[in-house]
């Protein structure tokens, strides 16, 4: 079996490289909206967190997502993200279950 090369991604919150899809995808569409993407589709530029609220809670303290994704993201789009993540985290653990097909 050959095995195939895994998409990495870097955290921006504690700059470690880590498999693509055990990362949660941060994304600022189009319109302008800032929302979390687990799976990875919806289109707009990007930012790449663990799935731990420890990232997310430093990406919020030193604006690591600002950055990222080039443009301010207020206070509150902070603590809308935070909500969604915590609620997040057993969808993300399903959708990497169900997503975990050709590594292994
Ligand atoms: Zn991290």
């Amino acid at each position: 079996m050959k095995q195939r090369k895994i998409p990495m991604r870097k955290c921006v919150a504690c700059q470690e490289m880590m498999p693509k899809k055990e990362l949660i995808r941060v994304v600022r569409t189009p319109e302008g909206e800032t929302e979390i993407d687990l799976r990875g589709k919806k289109s707009g530029r990007g930012a790449y967190l663990c799935g731990k609220l420890s990232c997310f809670k430093l990406a919020s303290k030193n604006k690591a997502l600002d950055r990222a994704l080039k443009a301010p993201v207020g206070a509150d789009i902070y603590r809308r993200l935070e909500q969604d993540f915590i609620k997040s985290e057993d969808e993300f653990r399903a959708v990497q279950a169900e997503t975990g097909d050709d590594d292994e």
